[in-house]
C-alpha cells in the first residue's frame, strides 16, 4: 500500500510525500466498557490499518484528502482550528490531532499537503478513527522534528477523538493501534494509563463477522452505559467500578436497583475475566482463553445489555462451530461485530456456513474478515 500510496500522492499534488505514516486498526479482545470504569482491558492490533502520506507547505493552507472520500478539503492559513461539518468533516479526525498537539505545547505543522489511505471497514468496530488519528500524529511530529513518546502519541490520538470529534472513547482504541506488536495482546490498565503486551499462543486465529447493524440511538446508549456505570459507582462507595468487587456488589445489592446491579455486575465480573483471561494466556491454555471470551459475550447479553439478535445469533453460531475456541462481541456493542477466536482448521467453508445461516435469518451475508495480529503505528519510509 505505501509505495502506491506515494504515487498517488505525486499524481495529486505534483511532488514527492515527505513522509508515511501507519497506524492500524484493533480488536477488542475482552474487557467490554471496563475502560472508562477503571479497568483492564486486552485488545489485538491487527494487520490492516490507515497509512497518511504527508509533505509540508510554504503558505500556510492544510489541504486534506483520502483515498476513500472524494473531495481535497482545504482548511486556510488564517483558519482557527475549529471541527468543520457536512461532507469534508472526516478531516475532524487530522484537524482534532493538531488541536491536540497545541493542547500538548508540541510543534504543530503550518501548512501542509495531506493523503490518507485504508484497508480496513469504516464503522465496524476495528478503530478505523484511532487508526488515521494515530498515523496523522506520526506523520505531523515527523514534519516539526517532535519525537512523540508512544504514551503521548496514544493521548494525543484519544484527546483529538474526545475534545475535537466529540466521541467520548476510553483509551483502548488508541492505546491498541499504538501499543500493537504482531503476535501480541496489548494490556491496558486503564487507571494509569498503563501500557504493556502478552504474547499470544502460537496458531490462533482471528475472525471477524461485521454485521453492518447499527442502532439507531448507540451513541446515547452508550452514554447512558457510562452514566449508569457511574450512578452505580456512586451508590457502591466508590470512585469507578473498578475498585468494587462482586462481593462488595452483592453485599450492597440493596443500594441498588435491578439494573444498575446488573451493569455493576458486568463490569466487575469481566475484570475478574480480564485478569484470568491473562493467566490464562500466560499457561498457554487457549481453551480456557475461549471459554472466558464467550463468557464476557453472554455477560454483555444478559448483564450489560449492549449486545443485539444478530450478534448474540453469530455468538451462538460460531461456538457451535468445530475449531472455534471462543467469540464475543467487540467494540461498544448496540450492533457492529463479532470477534472468533479460532485454531488453524477454521477456515472459509466453517465461516461460510456461519454466514448462511446468518443470511437465511436476517436477509442480508455479514461481511468476514481473516485476520491476524499486526504492529502499531510507525513511520514508514516514502
Ligand atoms: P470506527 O473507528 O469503528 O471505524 P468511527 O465512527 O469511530 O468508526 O470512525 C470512523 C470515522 O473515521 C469515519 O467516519 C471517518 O470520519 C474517519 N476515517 C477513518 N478512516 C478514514 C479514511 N481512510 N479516510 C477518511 N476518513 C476516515
Ligand atoms: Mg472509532
Amino acid at each position: 500500500m505505501k509505495s502506491a500510496l506515494s504515487e498517488r500522492f505525486q499524481r495529486l499534488y505534483g511532488r514527492a510525500p515527505a513522509v508515511l505514516a501507519q497506524a492500524p486498526g484493533r480488536i477488542e479482545f475482552i474487557g467490554n466498557h471496563t475502560d472508562y470504569n477503571g479497568g483492564p482491558v486486552l485488545g489485538a492490533a491487527i494487520d490492516r490499518g490507515v497509512t497518511v502520506a504527508l509533505a509540508p507547505r510554504d503558505d500556510g493552507r492544510r489541504r486534506f484528502a483520502s483515498e476513500q472520500r472524494p473531495e481535497v478539503a482545504t482548511v486556510e492559513a488564517e483558519a482557527p482550528l475549529a471541527p468543520v461539518t457536512g461532507s469534508a468533516s472526516w478531516v475532524n479526525y487530522p484537524l482534532g490531532v493538531l488541536a491536540a498537539f497545541a493542547a500538548y505545547g508540541l510543534r504543530l505543522p503550518a501548512g501542509f499537503d495531506y493523503l490518507a489511505d485504508s484497508d480496513l471497514p469504516v464503522g465496524a468496530g476495528l478503530s478505523s478513527s484511532a487508526a488515521i488519528e494515530l498515523a496523522s500524529a506520526l506523520a505531523f511530529a515527523h514534519l516539526t522534528g517532535e519525537r512523540l513518546t508512544r504514551d503521548t502519541l496514544v493521548l494525543i490520538g484519544r484527546h483529538a477523538e474526545n475534545h475535537f470529534v466529540g466521541v467520548p472513547c476510553g483509551i483502548l482504541d488508541q492505546g491498541v493501534s499504538g501499543f500493537g506488536r504482531k503476535d501480541h495482546l496489548v494490556f491496558i490498565d486503564c487507571r494509569g494509563p498503563v501500557f504493556g503486551t502478552v504474547t499470544l499462543p502460537a496458531g490462533v486465529h482471528f475472525w471477524i463477522f461485521n454485521t453492518h447493524t447499527r442502532h439507531a440511538l448507540v451513541d446515547g446508549l452508550y452514554a447512558e452505559r457510562h452514566r449508569e456505570c457511574m450512578d452505580a459507582a456512586r451508590a457502591l462507595g466508590v470512585a469507578q467500578l473498578a475498585e468494587a468487587s462482586p462481593s462488595h456488589v452483592a453485599d450492597r445489592a440493596s443500594h441498588l436497583s435491578i439494573k444498575l446491579q446488573r451493569r455493576a455486575r458486568h463490569v466487575v465480573d469481566e475484570i475478574i475475566r480480564v485478569e484470568a483471561t491473562l493467566a490464562a494466556l500466560r499457561a498457554g491454555d487457549i481453551s480456557t482463553v475461549g471459554a472466558l471470551l464467550t463468557a464476557s459475550h453472554r455477560s454483555s447479553q444478559s448483564l450489560f445489555e449492549n449486545s443485539t439478535v444478530e450478534l448474540d445469533f453469530l455468538v451462538d453460531a460460531l461456538v457451535a462451530s468445530p475449531h472455534v475456541h471462543g467469540a464475543r462481541l467487540t467494540g461498544g456493542g448496540f450492533g457492529g461485530a463479532v470477534m472468533a477466536l479460532t485454531s488453524e482448521a477454521f477456515d472459509d467453508a466453517g465461516a461460510a456456513r456461519v454466514a448462511d445461516a446468518y443470511t437465511q435469518r436476517f436477509g442480508r451475508p455479514p461481511d468476514i474478515l481473516h485476520t491476524q495480529t499486526g504492529d502499531g503505528a510507525s513511520l514508514l519510509s516514502p
